[in-house]
């Protein structure tokens, strides 16, 4: 059975972010040789965009560029993507489980009366039916889901679906559609940011965390310098922002994010339950602890007893040299 499936794609400092092709590489295997629509917001010419989705797998894609759009509200993205939905009919949508994914699709599940599978890891395709599968109780265990009524719905986990490979050569139609956003009770006027150099947490593919064990800000000084030379992004577990000695934005865990990256170094993190809620999936786990009974290295899958202000400095040297 072949289905049109509507991709949401998302664009963050004018660039597609990476978890729009790992949807649409989510879409081809729910289409089963069906269409793959694509759909992007803003309020700049968004052309490129649009051939970028192509050429990583959507058929077409459709545009929306609206001043009123120009940053991210649930109501008015709401708006227009429900205008695109009764107009295209999409037998399945799926967009990436990021802050506005979290936000937007469980109101137009809510319109649309349908279900809606969030966090999702992997799909899998047997018969008619897409099966889902999704992590539950803090990542302690995975669940396979389907929606076997109405419009399949589902958002993606970042870095877990690998993207289609891009095809410079593919081709296929951008348009533009027109909306009226009425009503809007949320006007967004200005938004201050913090300052955040280099690889956005959430889809990094290295990520060097800090714990308590870093003990100051100044702490957080050789992990930076790791996770320049690996390419990666800082991260911390909640003891390092509660004392501290980073920004709660870095938090990673049940009440802060959930990273999937290929290599985790946990840099004096004791490996406490709700940190491991956010980064147990991670394909590769290190761990930096002085307390070799510390919890995080029943995750580790290398584990090094040791002071995280010897050893950091050390890896970094080694991996500067390779
Ligand atoms: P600690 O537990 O104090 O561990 C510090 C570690 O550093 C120790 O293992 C120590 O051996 C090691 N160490 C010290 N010095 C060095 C050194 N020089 N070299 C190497 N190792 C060293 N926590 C989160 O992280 N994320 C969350 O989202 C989160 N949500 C929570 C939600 C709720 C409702 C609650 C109750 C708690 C939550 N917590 C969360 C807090 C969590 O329970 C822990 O308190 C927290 O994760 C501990 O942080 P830590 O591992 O950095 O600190």
């Amino acid at each position: 059975m072949s289905r049109k499936v509507l991709v949401i794609g998302e664009i963050k400092d004018a660039s597609l972010r990476n978890v729009t092709f790992e949807a649409i590489a989510a879409a081809q295997k729910i289409s089963n040789d069906g269409e793959i629509v694509g759909l992007i917001i803003g309020d700049k010419d968004l052309n490129e965009s649009g051939n970028t989705m192509i050429q990583y797998g959507a058929d077409r894609v459709i545009t929306i560029v609206n001043e009123q759009l120009k940053t991210y509200t649930s109501e008015g993205f709401a708006q227009a993507v429900m205008e695109v939905i009764e107009e295209e009919n999409p037998e399945a949508i799926i967009m990436g489980h990021t802050a506005i994914g979290k936000d937007l699709t469980p109101k137009l599940a809510s319109k649309l009366e349908s279900g809606l599978i969030s966090d999702v890891t992997d799909i899998e395709v047997t018969g008619d039916n897409v099966v889902f599968t999704r992590p539950i109780y803090s990542g302690k265990a995975f669940e396979k889901k389907i929606i076997s009524d109405g419009v399949i719905f589902a958002t993606i986990r970042p870095n877990n679906i690998t993207p289609l490979d891009k095809n410079e050569n593919r081709t296929g139609e951008v348009s533009s559609k027109d909306v009226t956003i009425k009503d809007l009770r949320t006007v967004i006027k200005d938004i201050i940011r913090k300052t955040s150099e280099g690889v956005d947490l959430s889809e990094a593919k290295v990520i060097i965390a800090g714990g308590r064990g870093v003990k100051s800000k100044e702490g957080f000084d050789p992990l930076n310098e790791l996770a320049k030379v690996l390419g990666g992004a800082v991260g911390a577990s909640r003891g390092a922002c509660d004392a501290d000695y980073c920004d709660y934005s870095l938090q990673i865990g049940q009440t802060g994010k959930v990273v999937t990256p290929d290599l985790y170094i946990a840099c004096g993190i004791s490996g406490a339950i709700q940190h491991l809620a956010g980064m147990s999936n991670s394909k590769v786990i290190v761990a930096i602890n002085k307390d070799p009974e510390a919890n995080i290295f029943n995750v580790a899958d290398y584990g090094i007893v040791g002071d995280l202000f010897e050893v950091v400095p050390k890896l970094t040297e080694e991996i500067k040299q390779l």
